[in-house]
């Protein structure tokens, strides 16, 4: 059975077979699959530079025995301006890995395909700090996937006026039953968090902070993110190493 769906290319390994390229693509109708790519190895291939790393296509592919078989691909935008910069672009392949990770597979990731998306064209652009498009990242990536911290309300005392957040618990509490393990939080921070969590999809990206507010929600959503999933990220090492 053939089918087209538009796909970003998360991952790229050139060492398999002679002439096909293996990807993982984040698909919008199968989720995360990994496929491999007739002849893209080959020059002058037109599926090669349409299945590189960060490369958002539409594949026509087949279901073959074990993996997915794209037979075409045709590029629809390639994020050239993340490519060109070190820092934009770890901050892109951590992206990447993290959807490898938390986005479903064989079933639709609509949502976790326009958030990639969404997010790499915010890094072209540059009209987002790094930081908050990076936050915003993780938390909507995690509260898709079913990690949705909880930060309307204390969790001890229903309060709305909260201070600290805990990233084991993936909780909000008020001034009285903040414990040492939470984080401070300002009326800022409290305020982004929720958007970041209960806003709409298409207004998830749609709001500022102080540069300081905006280093306390990316410990925040960084802490939460590495406390829910219980491992790390090479791409989040290599891009606190820069
Ligand atoms: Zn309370």
């Amino acid at each position: 059975m053939k089918l087209t769906t538009d796909a970003l290319i998360i991952r790229e390994n050139n060492t398999v077979g002679e002439s096909d390229r293996f990807v993982t693509a984040l698909t919008r109708d199968l989720g995360v699959i990994r496929a491999s790519v007739r002849g893209a190895r080959q020059i002058k291939n037109r599926n090669g530079s349409a299945t590189q790393l960060l490369c958002y296509s539409r594949l026509s592919l087949y279901k073959g025995r074990e993996k997915y078989i794209v037979d075409d691909a045709e590029p629809l935008q390639v994020f050239f301006e993340v490519r060109g910069d070190l820092t934009k672009l770890a901050l892109a392949q951590y992206f990447c890995e993290l959807a490898g990770v938390l986005a479903p597979a064989e079933e639709e990731a609509e949502e976790e395909l326009r958030l990639l998306l969404n997010a790499l064209h915010y890094l072209s652009v540059g009209t987002r700090s790094l930081p908050l498009v990076k936050a915003v990242t993780e938390l909507r990536l995690l509260c898709k996937a079913g990690y949705m911290p909880a930060v309307a309300r204390c969790a001890q005392c229903d309060a709305e006026e909260c201070t600290r957040f805990s990233p084991l618990r993936g909780e909000v509490t008020c001034e009285q039953h903040g414990s040492a393990d939470t984080l401070l939080l300002t009326a800022g921070v409290l305020a982004a968090l929720r958007h970041i969590v209960y806003a709409p999809f298409e207004k998830c990206f749609a709001f500022s902070l102080p540069e300081t507010d905006t280093a306390i929600l990316g410990e925040a959503a960084e802490r939460f993110l590495l406390a829910q999933l219980n491992r790390g990220f090479h791409t989040l090492d290599f891009y606190h190493s820069l």
